[in-house]
């Protein structure tokens, strides 16, 4: 199998160290293989062109290359359509007009009893709208969720996926489907705004691009059983998932979009070599 990952950002800001580790350590591994850029440009109201243009900027500057046209998520808005009929048809997803605030007063709710759950995805919906659907095509303009419970029942086999990078050594990750219902839930497949979320076209697309090897940071190992869940029900392949460390700053938080002093760019004006951004991150000299 020829070796095939991607570096996937977001252009709602600058790139940092974090982002620089993710790429490099991506296009490190596929020497031999191919390594590609995915354009995740879902959130319309963050997304700006400038920070698009940037990413290839510091990337090219960084000494990364990629075959064009890269993909980017805007552009795939059909393929997301085609899934979410799809699960539609089959009874698996429905709308839900919920707002936080509904889905916080409805768990704060006295009968309700227990704390409000977290999961990768936040706060666990508590399934107010949850009924199958009857017609023919999802509704535009309002959030469809997956009814977990309904999409688990679909699937045959354990669910498992190969991990190369978040244990001292390769793994396979079998998933607790107890866990998905009680902890992940009926997660937001699509949103009000966009005919997709970041679960649904991230499956899509990396199985759109063919990609072998997943290499992301460990802030998104837990979201992996929800990506195995969607790749089992839409007939996709699971690639290997390789979970890196987290680049901390001094204080030993995870360096986040707020970071801005740690962007590749303020160090590319302070005259930084992509050498140096490389030591930085703990990658050998290449
Ligand atoms: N677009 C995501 C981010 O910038 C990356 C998602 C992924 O690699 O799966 O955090």
């Amino acid at each position: 199998m020829a070796f095939k990952t991607r570096f996937a950002p977001s252009p709602t800001g600058p790139l940092h160290l974090g982002h620089a580790y993710s790429a490099l350590l991506a296009y490190d591994m596929a020497r031999g293989g191919a390594f590609l850029l995915r354009i995740e440009d879902i959130d319309s109201t963050r997304s700006r062109p400038q920070w698009e243009a940037q990413i290839y900027e510091d990337l090219a500057w960084l000494g990364l290359d990629w075959p064009a046209p890269v993909m980017r998520q805007s552009d795939r808005l059909d393929a997301y359509r085609d899934a979410l009929q799809d699960l539609w048809t089959r009874g698996l997803i429905y709308p839900c007009s919920c707002t936080r605030r509904d889905i916080q007063a409805a768990m704060s709710a006295p009968q309700e009893g227990a704390e409000p759950a977290y999961g990768p995805d936040g706060l666990v919906y508590p399934g107010t709208c949850r009924r199958v659907p009857t017609q023919a095509s999802p509704p535009e303009g309002t959030a469809l969720r997956l009814n977990m419970a309904a999409a688990l029942e679909a699937l045959d086999g354990p669910l498992m996926f190969e991990e190369t990078g978040a244990f001292d050594a390769p793994q396979t990750v079998q998933i607790n489907t107890c866990d998905l219902t009680s902890k992940v839930g009926d997660i937001v497949l699509s949103r009000k705004d966009f005919p997709g979320s970041y679960h649904l076209s991230v499956v899509l697309d990396d199985a759109a691009q063919g990609i072998t090897h997943v290499v992301r940071g460990r802030d998104l190992f837990e979201a992996t059983q929800i990506h195995v869940v969607l790749q089992r029900l839409l007939g996709l392949p699971t690639p290997v998932y390789h979970h890196h460390r987290l680049i901390r700053d001094e204080h030993g938080k995870r360096l986040a979009k707020r970071d801005d002093a740690r962007a590749i760019a303020l160090y590319r004006a302070e005259g930084r070599s992509p050498q140096d951004i490389r030591e930085m991150v703990g990658l050998p000299a290449r």
